[in-house]
């Protein structure tokens, strides 16, 4: 690993991963290929900028001429790749940018890895695809969790198109060879998330003194991670993982909505010594497809490699609470 392209780099889940990378490999060279759409922020990475082994290239994954250029003049041996329009609510209104970005995307860098690394037969190269485990569908309390033999059963336009790129993935290892791992994890938290997404969201709300809306009756699950925890697991597949192979990660934190908010209600209560309004949450009609329950059985990945997540959930959601309570508190 020399030559190393992160997509998405400038969003959520790709500027931590960045941000690990650029630490444990300072001898490596990074290439952030982004498109900075609404939800990168040019902040996430602006510590890094006068970093010698590290360069933004701000163009699309759609454009194939681009994305092949960019991995021969770097000679880029490994992908890891992030790029995606990432949130449910904004895929159900309109799902076109979806189905660009997240399945023809995807496609259009499978493609031109493919026909980058194939003169070399692939040697020393890696694509490796982060995607989710809302590919798996939607669980009830009872049912066992998810591992990576778990039926594909997207149901919205957002995990549909996850899917439909993991599938492109497989597809490229079997029929090409080329060399490939993807990984399926749960809901991510920590810093540099997009204030639409629900931990930002609720503390925006708060010191705003605006209500927070929460489909149906909150009681939908979701598996929580600390984000610095996720590049960790990538890292470990990446040097330990099999070619061809699927790992999920979790956190072995299973809360649902409703508790999440008052979680925040009181950390925030406790930071800032102000008393929440009674009525800050607001129930609304339940979001079209709404899944009931994410949980990922992710022992195949501690199997294999050892990781496992090491952030308490409540220290992690202290220090990204206490991170955005700054942020929007400076207006940023
Ligand atoms: P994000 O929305 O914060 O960031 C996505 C990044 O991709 C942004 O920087 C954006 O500019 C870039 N991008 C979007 N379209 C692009 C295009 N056409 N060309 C180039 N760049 C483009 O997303 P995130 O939450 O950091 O998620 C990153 C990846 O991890 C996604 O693939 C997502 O499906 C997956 N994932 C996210 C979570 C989570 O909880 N956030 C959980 C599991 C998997």
């Amino acid at each position: 690993m020399k030559n190393i392209m992160i997509t998405g780099g400038a969003g959520f889940i790709g500027s931590s991963l960045v941000k690990f990378m650029i630490g444990k490999y300072p001898e490596c060279n990074i290439v952030v290929y982004d498109k900075f759409t609404y939800a990168a922020d040019k902040d996430n990475l602006k510590e890094f900028i006068h970093n010698k082994n590290f360069t933004i290239v701000e163009d699309d994954i759609c454009k194939y001429q681009s994305v092949y250029d960019v991995i021969c003049y770097f000679k880029i041996d490994t992908i890891i790749h992030l790029a995606a329009e990432s949130h449910v609510d904004n895929s159900i209104l309109s799902p076109g940018t979806f189905i660009k970005t997240n399945i023809l995307g995807t496609y259009n860098l499978l493609e031109a890895a493919r026909q980058a690394w194939e003169p070399d037969n692939f040697v020393g190269k890696r694509f490796h695809h982060v995607s989710t485990d809302e590919v798996y569908g939607s669980l009830s309390l009872l049912d066992e969790p998810f591992t990576e033999t778990t039926s594909y059963d997207p149901r919205s336009p957002y995990s549909a198109s996850k899917a439909s790129s993991d599938h492109l993935v497989m597809a490229y290892y079997h029929t090409y060879g080329l060399p490939v791992t993807i990984s399926n994890c749960s809901n991510n938290y920590g810093p540099n998330q997009h204030k639409e997404k629900l931990i930002p969201k609720t503390i925006k709300a708060l010191i705003d003194g605006e209500q927070i809306t929460v489909y149906g009756n909150g009681k939908n699950v979701r598996d929580w991670l600390f984000v610095v925890d996720h590049a960790f697991a990538i890292d470990d597949i990446l040097h330990k993982g099999k070619i061809g192979e699927t790992y999920n990660i979790g956190g072995n934190n299973e809360i649902s909505n409703i508790e999440i908010i008052s979680t925040i209600v009181s950390v925030y209560e406790e930071i800032t010594g102000n008393k929440v309004r009674s009525d800050f949450i607001k129930f609304v009609e339940d979001r079209k497809g709404h899944d009931f329950r994410y949980a990922i059985d992710f022992s195949k990945l501690t199997n294999e490699t050892q990781w496992r997540p090491t952030t308490d959930f409540k220290i992690g959601l202290k220090i990204t609470i206490k991170y955005y309570i700054k942020k929007f508190t400076n207006n940023d």
